[in-house]
């Protein structure tokens, strides 16, 4: 055995171990380029090369929406596993381990705040919590913000990234399609603009509930959004189906979409779509107002009666 096997290389491999961390590079997987995990940080997770929106967490969602400062809402805890279901693991295991991994107690996480000076409240989905899958959990977290927006006159937000109904709460799930649709009518009849962000994925119950009813409908580009998916689809209809079915692009030119928006520019995209809803409302109140010297007009007219007599 020479030095160089046993001693040199072993300490040389040590040395390079320590300063290259794993998960340094990420590889995009849409164009398959490797980009610097801070270039990717810093772009949102969206490809520098290619434009590919990647998925983000809930939280990281609320940070780059909301303005510095912003709180994030406690949420009612929702029975778990009412059915006590089990398929190849227990679900109680199943939820377990989804609270662990992504720190949330469901798929939802919800804040208020500011977006560029302006009050919002936000609820995001969180895609790697069990596919973002409504359950009561979920529609608790909606109901909560729905219930926030309205006492502190703000817009709703709720960026959408889900699979659907948690099939292992069955027609708990399902229940809460018109539980969170009867939400968001809520902020709806005290005025407010609800605004959904369709994020990649939104399907199921929860394209087919409060997602598809919002005032103004925005997704990120590539977003594939629909109700089932494309090969069910196609079996049932017996047709091909169309390049880009069910992506937003497609959404947008079909009238579905108001907007498909760069996740880059989402900040100020909601900032002037929440200007544009709000502020004309403060100012045609303010038209339909007297203007301030017909509001005098009664007590000038007191001063000139005695005179006329
Ligand atoms: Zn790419």
């Amino acid at each position: 055995m020479n030095w160089i096997s046993d001693w040199a290389l072993p300490k040389i491999s040590g040395l390079f171990k320590r300063d290259v961390p794993e998960n340094l590079w990420h590889k995009c997987p849409a164009c398959e380029k490797m980009i610097f995990r801070r270039d990717l940080e810093a772009s949102l997770h969206v490809c520098p090369h290619c434009s590919h929106h990647m998925r983000i967490s809930a939280v990281r969602r609320l940070e780059c929406t909301l303005d510095p400062g912003f709180s994030r809402i406690e949420l009612p805890k929702a029975p778990a596993d009412p059915l006590r279901f089990r398929d190849q693991r227990r679900y109680t295991d199943r939820l377990k381990e989804a609270q662990v991994k992504s720190a949330m107690d469901d798929a939802v996480a919800v804040a208020h705040g500011t977006i560029e000076g302006q009050r919002a409240v936000v609820a995001a989905f969180e895609f790697a919590f069990m596919g973002g899958s409504m359950g009561p959990g979920v529609g608790e977290a909606i109901v909560t913000a729905a219930k926030l927006a309205v006492l502190q006159d703000a817009p709703l937000i709720i960026f959408t990234a889900s699979g659907g109904a948690r099939m292992q709460e069955g027609a708990v799930s399902l229940m809460q399609m018109p539980r969170t649709v009867i939400a968001t009518r809520l902020v709806k009849e005290a005025g407010l603009p609800f605004i959904v962000v369709m994020c990649d994925p939104t399907t199921g119950g929860v394209t087919a509930s409060f997602a598809m009813l919002g005032d103004i409908h925005i997704a990120e580009p590539g977003a594939m959004i629909g109700f089932a998916g494309a090969r069910v689809i196609e079996q049932t209809v017996r047709e091909k189906l169309p390049e880009g079915f069910q992506r937003a692009e497609y959404l947008l030119e079909h009238g579905i979409l108001d907007m498909v928006v760069n996740r880059r520019d989402m900040r100020a995209t909601l900032a002037r779509v929440i200007g544009l809803l709000r502020v004309p409302l403060i100012e045609s109140a303010a038209a339909a107002l007297p203007p301030p010297d017909m509001a005098v007009e009664t007590p000038a007219e007191d001063e000139t009666a005695p005179a006329k007599a």
